[in-house]
């Protein structure tokens, strides 16, 4: 068995992703809250709140406010949550347009036409981030064919009512075409957000896989990386013992020779399935290469890794492979040093391995005395 020196890959792990989502609707909602707060108090101040407003500001008060509760206790509720806000929300401003230019609850204001009109905007903007894209187009086109339509009809076909403003109909067609072109942007947006999302997931699927051994499912030599430099740093500094397991299947050559290459496989497959129940959820077993798996084995002293690693021993020479195969592995400890880099550790604990090969197999080996 040669000793080996080969680095350890550094790994940069994506930073797990949690999306937030709920969290950013509740806040949105909060701020709605306060926003419809403060809009209602300058409006009654003022002396300008609408008739209907008097009621659709207590309506969307609660909705908002019922929603955010939702979302604090039973997140996973979030879906009903957003559809129930974007069609409350843009329900809203709808009812704004066509009570504001077709009932004669109020006189047909500039102002309030144009102050309704604004608010448009943020109803497609609300629909595109909540709901899908298709569900958030469908409702944005709606809204403004359901709006403008009957409007510039009236104006353009010269029916409309007497009390509408005079300027109205200069503003309407610009206003029109830029709701189009809000919708344009936001579906551009939305787009980029999800090709952003696939790429994001593409890369940690990427990241898992270059630090996954395909064939046992177990952490690679890349992926024990961050254990171990972790480890050793906190060894080093004295917070914290370490001490690794280099695991070798003792003849695993003749499996391969007199089963074939598939059995010697599936053998590999099974002995990481036998080993990994044994450790501690702090531990990290992984394919070193080859027929070779290492442990690291965080918080614990050599004489305890060496007894965790006759554990392992024995629990492979009593299991019963495929085809009432059985096999032994040789197992070299070694706990790093206050002056052990990871190299160092693992060079002490293949020599240990080595000393277990060269001792008859099937045994376990401490670096401890050797040299
Ligand atoms: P020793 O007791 O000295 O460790 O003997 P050994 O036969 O286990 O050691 P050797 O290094 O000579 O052989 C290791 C074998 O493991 C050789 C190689 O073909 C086989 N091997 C390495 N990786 C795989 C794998 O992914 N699948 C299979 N089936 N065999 C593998
Ligand atoms: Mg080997
Ligand atoms: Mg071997």
């Amino acid at each position: 068995m040669k000793h080996r020196s080969t680095p350890i890959p550094s790994l940069h792990l994506v930073k797990p992703s949690t999306s937030g989502e709920e969290l950013t609707l509740r806040n949105l909602l909060l701020a709605g809250v306060l926003g419809i707060v403060c809009i209602w108090l300058m409006e009654v101040l003022g002396q300008r709140i609408s008739p209907w407003d008097r009621w659709a500001y207590p309506v969307m008060l609660l909705e908002f406010g019922a929603s955010a509760a939702v979302l604090t206790w039973w997140p996973h509720r979030a879906q009903a949550v957003r559809v129930a806000t974007v069609a409350t929300f843009n329900g809203y401003l709808v009812l704004c347009q066509v009570m504001g230019l077709f009932s004669n609850l109020a006189p047909v204001s500039l102002y309030q036409t144009i102050t309704n009109l604004y608010w448009l905007p943020l109803g497609y903007g609300t629909a595109f981030v909540f709901l899908s894209k298709r569900s958030a187009l469908a409702l944005s086109l709606l809204m403004i064919s359901g709006i403008f339509g009957p409007i510039l009809w009236c104006l353009h076909v010269g029916t409309a009512p007497a009390n509408w403003p005079a300027e109205l109909s200069a503003i309407l067609d610009n206003v029109a075409v830029a709701q189009l072109v809000y919708v344009v942007l936001l579906l551009a947006i939305s787009q980029l957000r999800l090709d952003m999302r696939l790429s994001r997931e593409h890369a940690e699927a990427m990241q898992q896989v270059a630090i996954t051994d395909p064939l046992t499912g177990l952490p690679n030599r890349r992926g024990l990386a961050e254990h171990l430099a972790v480890g050793t740093a906190l060894a080093q500094r004295e917070v914290q013992s370490l001490s690794v397991m280099l695991i070798d299947v003792d003849h695993f050559k003749r499996v391969n020779d007199t089963h074939g290459h598939a059995m010697g496989d599936t053998v590999l497959v099974a002995l990481a399935q036998v080993l990994a129940p044994l450790l501690r959820t702090s531990d990290r077993i992984g394919r070193w290469g080859g027929e070779e798996f290492l442990v690291v084995v965080p918080a614990t002293r050599l004489k305890t890794a060496a007894d965790l690693g006759e554990r392992l021993r024995k629990a492979v020479e009593t299991y019963g492979f495929e085809r009432g195969l059985k096999l032994t592995i040789s197992v070299g400890v070694a706990e790093c040093g206050m002056n052990d880099t990871a190299e160092q550790l693992l060079l002490r604990a293949d020599t240990a391995l080595y000393a277990a090969k060269q001792g008859g197999r099937n045994q376990v080996c401490t670096s401890a005395g050797l040299r």
